[in-house]
């Protein structure tokens, strides 16, 4: 039988402690309505257009932290299954494999297990999203002119979670009763990075069967 979902997301399994919006602040709110509109049951492709008068990078910025907290928490779930023996290399089957660069250790792209993949990316992101000069979120202080782009890169590989997630666990996803849960998520995110343009089309490749099943679910 299936868990329920607060037993299958605990909390403690959280692979990166969340990231919150302040209380009182401008994408506290934001967060808020975008979450309001999320549980009210609207149709994912309009829950994600930008609401009238809001900037589009603070309905970006918001959504990044909110898929960077949704898709750790789901991460962390599976990282039992997801381990040096079971995932050598960090892929998407045999034709998709995913090797990590950045800007101080892994100066060239280099070829990771899928749990120290993880691991760099989730690292990677938070410093990024803790990062004032990118995220800025004391009232009156611009995004820097790079800021788009910075959010594609994340989202990029945020997206490379789910192509591994759906093609190497997907077994451990359904025997946790938490295919729904995924699925949504995956949704949300596919509908919000498609609305916005923000991942290139060869990235989405590996999920492109996957994409035609959301489908026909709605
Ligand atoms: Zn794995």
């Amino acid at each position: 039988m299936a868990l329920c979902l607060k037993q299958v997301f605990n909390k403690d399994k959280t692979f990166r402690p969340r990231k919150k919006f302040e209380p009182g602040t401008q994408r506290f709110e934001l967060y808020k309505k975008a979450q309001a509109s999320l549980k009210s049951g609207l149709d994912l492709k309009a829950v994600v257009q930008l609401p009238p008068g809001e900037s589009i990078n603070d309905w970006i910025a918001v959504h990044v932290v909110d898929f960077f907290n949704r898709i750790n928490l789901i991460y962390g779930t599976m990282s039992e299954f997801c381990t040096e023996r079971s995932c050598p290399i960090m892929s998407g089957g045999l034709k998709y494999e995913y090797r990590w660069q950045d800007d101080s250790k892994y100066k060239k792209p280099t070829k990771l297990s899928a749990p120290q993949y993880m691991c760099m990316l989730m690292d990677w992101i938070e410093m990024l999203i803790n990062n004032e000069d990118i995220f800025p979120t004391r009232i009156g202080v611009p995004f820097p002119k790079q800021f788009q782009q910075v959010c594609t890169k994340i989202l990029t590989r945020l997206f490379r979670v789910f192509v591994h997630v759906y093609i190497h666990h997907f077994d451990s996803i359904i025997n946790m009763g938490a295919e729904a849960h995924v699925n949504t998520c995956y949704k949300h995110f596919y509908y919000f990075i498609r609305e916005f343009s923000l991942i290139d089309h060869r990235e989405l490749e590996p999920l492109v069967r996957m994409k035609q099943i959301c489908h026909r679910q709605g």
